[in-house]
Order: structure tokens, then sequence, then C-alpha cells
């Protein structure tokens, strides 16, 4: 079992943890004693923070629904039918028809291209985050 110090990655706080590695797959997580933000505590999400890793349902490429049924699709047509849309609903019904919510998951640096991409490239505030709640 190998030991990897981290920070969970569910919400803003930011709390230390350690990853527990078996035959390079994760297969636990627990606080780091020392940690100066959580000091040895974890919420039940950090304690549970290795779960979604090698989870079967996480998906692994984009899928983009086709008459009803959800079916991989490559980068570029996920994308483009992705932006036709956001186009499209901004076009009949303003920008603040659409809004983002970003993820705790992404670096902050992808947070703060999501909020300038909602905020130049769509033209609405509508944007949050999962750490707020
Ligand atoms: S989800 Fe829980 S363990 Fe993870 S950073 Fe937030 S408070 Fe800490």
């Amino acid at each position: 079992m190998r030991d990897v110090l981290t920070v969970c990655c569910y919400c803003g706080c930011g709390c230390g943890l350690y990853l527990h590695v078996r035959d390079d797959r994760v297969v636990g997580s627990s606080p780091s004693r020392n940690h100066p933000v959580s000091r040895n505590n974890l919420c039940v999400r950090g304690w549970n923070a290795h779960g979604f890793i090698h989870d079967a349902g996480r998906l692994t490429e984009p899928l983009v629904r086709r008459n009803g049924r959800l079916r991989p699709a490559t980068w570029d047509e996920a994308l483009q039918i992705t932006a036709d849309a956001l186009a499209r609903v901004v076009h009949e019904h303003g920008p603040d028809a659409v809004g983002v919510v970003a993820s705790a998951k992404c670096t902050n640096e992808e947070n703060y291209l999501l909020q300038k991409f909602a905020r130049a490239v769509l033209g609405t505030n509508n944007i949050d985050h999962c750490a707020r709640l």
C-alpha cells in the first residue's frame, strides 16, 4: 500500500487527505494529521473521496443524445453540438437564458476560464460553483 498526500477535490475547503493506492488502484482515503486546514478531519465526502475514481459509471468519453439514447461521440462533435445549442438559445431567448455551473474538481485556472466564457462569450453573469453549496 502506498499513501499519496493530496487535497480533497469535493469542495472549496481544501482539506488534506491521503489516497491509499494498492496495485495501481486507489482503494481508500484518510485525513492528513498535520494539514493546516483540516487537522486530521474529513467530512463524509472526504472519507469517500476515492469512490468515484474507478467507478464503472464514470464518463470516459463524450456522449451525445440521438433519438433519445446517449451514444459515444468525438470531442469535436460534442463541442460543436454544444456550441450550436448554446448559440441557438442565446439567439432566441437572450444570454440570461443560459447558465454555467463550475466544478471544484477543476483547477482554479479552468474555473477562471469558465467564468470568462460565461461573461465574455455567452454574455451572462449566470455562473455558480458547486463549492459554494
Ligand atoms: S468535501 Fe469535506 S473533506 Fe472535502 S474539502 Fe470539503 S469539507 Fe473537506
